[in-house]
């Protein structure tokens, strides 16, 4: 009599402690599974990869559970910590502080496209498996997961990493990925530019001067896709570079400090 238990067997690779705007990498089998992450439905890959974020205030444990058939495992992550800090920015136009009701309307209007391109996949393979690299040159002006207070008003954290830099210069992609979103005029990111990674991961670059893609257009780790500008709520030049994963923004930084995205052991940290 054969043992089915072993070929039906499900298993999860995954780390079991995360830590709060971390991207994680785990691998499911068999790749038909299908993964929950707390209640969510997870992208899972031919290859079996799930991929999510830990939001800056996750307290956890996250609950991963895998299903296939009548076969379920669950799995709880720990959620370490980390201490955010506070960046004060003044001197900005009032308008970007205190929008009047027509610019708030504009805001809302800005987000909902990006949200919507953000549930929209273009692809569902994950197309950065070579890793991240950083998408400008130029010292880091501002870290994922400050409290802002802008003109003396405390405002929402910063969820991106900005790179300082002169106007002008060149913005690349810090991943391969398909341009999912070219918009030249957004109330608070300026020109702005999306790409989709896939399986759900998704970069933003804001406050651009130029764009040089278009939308469908696929790039590669390197591509040049635009110039640092000054374009919307802005104190200077720089590059904002944000990243979400299934809906959750994610510390860019972390993104970039990953090596290895091929086996299951990794970390994802
Ligand atoms: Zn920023």
């Amino acid at each position: 009599m054969m043992i089915s238990g072993v070929a039906h067997a499900l298993s999860l690779d995954v780390p079991q402690r995360v830590t709060q705007g971390g991207m994680i990498t785990g691998f499911v089998t068999p790749p038909t599974a299908n993964v929950t992450l707390n209640d969510t439905p997870l992208h899972v890959g031919r290859d079996g990869r799930i991929l999510f974020g830990v939001a800056r205030d996750e307290q956890g444990p996250l609950r991963l559970t895998v299903t296939l058939t009548a076969k379920t495992l669950t799995k709880s992550l720990a959620v370490a910590p980390r201490a955010w800090s506070i960046q004060t920015i003044a001197g900005l136009p009032k308008k970007f502080v205190t929008p009047n009701p027509q610019q708030q309307a504009r805001i809302k209007a800005d987000q909902a496209k990006i949200k919507t391109t953000r549930t929209a996949p273009i692809t569902n393979d994950f197309l950065a498996t070579d890793g991240f690299i950083k998408p400008a040159a130029g010292p880091i002006s501002g870290i994922f997961g400050s409290q802002r207070i802008l003109n003396g008003i405390p405002k929402a954290p910063h969820y991106g990493l900005d790179i300082a830099g002169p106007v002008g210069t060149p913005v690349v992609a810090p991943a391969a990925g398909v341009v999912a979103l070219v918009d030249p005029d957004m109330f608070l990111t300026g020109k702005t530019v999306m790409m989709d990674h896939g399986a759900g991961v998704y970069s933003v670059f804001i406050h651009l001067h130029d764009i040089s893609v278009q939308q469908g257009d696929t790039l590669q780790a390197g591509s040049p896709l635009g110039t640092i500008g000054a374009t919307g709520r802005v104190s200077g030049p720089h590059l904002h570079w944000g990243v979400t994963v299934a809906g959750v923004q994610v510390d860019p930084a972390r993104v970039l400090g990953r090596t290895e995205y091929g086996g299951p052991k990794t970390d994802g940290q």
